[in-house]
């Protein structure tokens, strides 16, 4: 029994670990707007989410999930609870699965930047950029617009993706020192992400 206990908490300690490095990649304004909206905690757990944010509402004294809210987080790699002022991660998603060690940590640090850029989206994004979603989308690069249509999101919630996946590709590309709007990113979406994240490169 002791076994799968030990591997359990180490690689979720390790998982822990890749998401701390993550945040520490931010940049440290990007901390403080993301302590101030209340998305600068996280925890990793190794489960569906759908019953971990069931369990974590109720025992905050809140009703809990429904069936078909429960269902959708369940397929959900990280959600950003905004009331409980935290992000939380499935370590064990199916798109996490069989990756390298390497490609694993990319991964859920990209996971971790997506959610990030996600909060700083539904706080700081005006109603015109949310009813502009369908026509950003259609800026976007091919493959944001594929992964944002193929999950089925809808067009409301489309803006939100889109500064979410954008965000997260930024802070992957200033890893590499990359800066100033990439050649792939049409400016309207850039000058959007810029006001919306304080994004300053
Ligand atoms: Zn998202």
């Amino acid at each position: 029994m002791a076994q799968p206990q030990d591997q359990t908490s180490s690689s979720l300690g390790h998982a822990a670990a890749i998401v701390g490095q993550a945040w520490i990649a931010l940049p440290h304004e990007h901390r403080l707007l993301l302590q101030e909206v209340g998305a600068s905690q996280w925890t990793v757990v190794e489960e569906l989410l759908g019953t971990t944010i069931h369990k974590l509402l109720r025992s905050a004294g809140g009703t809990g999930l429904s069936f078909q809210a429960r269902r959708d987080a369940d397929r959900a790699i990280a959600v950003w609870l905004p009331t409980l002022r935290v992000v939380v991660l499935n370590t064990r998603h199916p798109t996490l699965a069989g990756l390298s060690a390497g490609a694993y940590a990319q991964a859920l640090a990209r996971t971790a930047w997506h959610e990030w850029g996600h909060a700083l989206s539904m706080v700081r994004c005006t109603r015109d950029d949310v009813r502009e979603g369908r026509r950003l989308l259609e800026l976007s690069p091919t493959a944001v617009d594929n992964v944002v249509r193929g999950a089925g999101y809808r067009p409301h919630e489309y803006t939100h993706e889109l500064v979410a996946n954008i965000y997260a590709a930024l802070v992957e590309r200033k890893q590499h020192n990359g800066s100033g709007r990439p050649q792939w990113l049409h400016h309207e979406i850039y000058e959007l992400v810029v006001r919306v994240t304080g994004w300053k490169d």
